[in-house]
């Protein structure tokens, strides 16, 4: 294995920028962490709100202890890793903070993705649906990144939304 950096940001054909393999990587490796300022519900709401909601949801990572990690302020590459229905990664909560690990061997040039279970607590307008379409490309693609609204409240995930 070499030193060489294991992700690049180039532009993604599924959405925006995307994180890709600069090299192969295997199963079970740590690629990146997630990072980012850590804010309670409430500012992420407010800043949501500030900005273009719901668009820079997508930034924000929720975390067991009901605080975000906010990707868009003071985070790193890991926030263009884009939603995918068959990723190849997955994010695993230690103590606070999120990591990102191959969930199998990945060949360099492969785009990374993990799946974002989406909970958006506002009405599923055409306009919401359209925002979040999944455009991943899986055979499996449920064709959103939003998952069936639920009344649990608590489910951890990158994206969470409430309209309290
Ligand atoms: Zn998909």
């Amino acid at each position: 294995m070499s030193d060489q950096l294991a992700y690049v940001v180039r532009i993604s054909p599924v959405h925006g920028r995307g994180v890709f393999a600069n090299r192969d990587i295997a199963v079970s490796e740590c690629v990146i962490e997630y990072t980012g300022r850590e804010i309670p519900w409430s500012v992420a709401l407010e800043r949501a709100a500030e900005q273009d909601m719901p668009h820079n949801h997508t930034f924000f990572f929720s975390l067991a202890n009901g605080n975000v990690i906010d990707g868009g302020d003071q985070g790193n590459e890991a926030r263009y890793i884009n939603h995918s229905c068959e990723p190849n990664c997955q994010a695993i909560e230690d103590e606070g903070r999120i990591y990102i690990y191959a969930l199998h061997d990945i060949k360099c040039g492969e785009e990374l993705s993990y799946s974002y279970p989406l909970i958006y607590d506002g009405r599923h307008t055409p306009a919401i649906k359209r925002s979040f379409a999944c455009r991943c490309g899986a055979p499996g693609c449920t064709g959103t990144m939003l998952a069936p609204k639920k009344r649990r409240r608590k489910q951890k995930g990158p994206e969470q939304a409430s309209h309290d």
